[in-house]
């Protein structure tokens, strides 16, 4: 496997804004931020996409969008609300090819998404 952003990032290698670690997920501010609050949610394991998931990776993924949801509420997102974007190839616009579940929140967004 060659380099990959994310996983540098999970390992220490590149530094990050971190907001949540544990041994499975790190959670970091997008560098680039589309809204005000705007987290991506990571699994420290590479896995390339939502295309390359396994069964083996149901209990991960499951407990990736719990993460998530509870990183959303930790940063007071639950009221007014917000989104979960994951992006998926090309047409999907994903730009990172390691997983990342990205939190948007802090303001209002628009639908359909452009
Ligand atoms: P996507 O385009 O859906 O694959 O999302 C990739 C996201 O990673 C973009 O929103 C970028 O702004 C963000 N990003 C790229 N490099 C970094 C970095 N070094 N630290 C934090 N976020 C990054
Ligand atoms: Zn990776």
């Amino acid at each position: 496997m060659g380099t990959c952003l994310f996983c540098d990032i999970a390992a220490g290698k590149i530094p990050c804004t971190e907001v949540h670690g544990d041994d499975d997920f790190l959670a970091f501010r997008d560098i680039d931020p589309k809204a005000p609050t705007h987290i991506l949610v990571i699994p420290r394991g590479h896995v390339s996409g939502l295309s390359d998931l396994q069964d083996a990776d149901q209990d991960m993924a499951g407990r990736l969008v719990l993460t998530a949801s509870r990183i959303a509420t930790a940063e007071g997102l639950d009221q007014a609300g917000y989104r979960f974007v994951i992006n998926c190839g090309r047409d999907g616009g994903q730009t990172v090819d390691h997983l990342h579940l990205p939190i948007l929140g802090g303001r209002a967004f628009g639908w359909p998404p452009g």
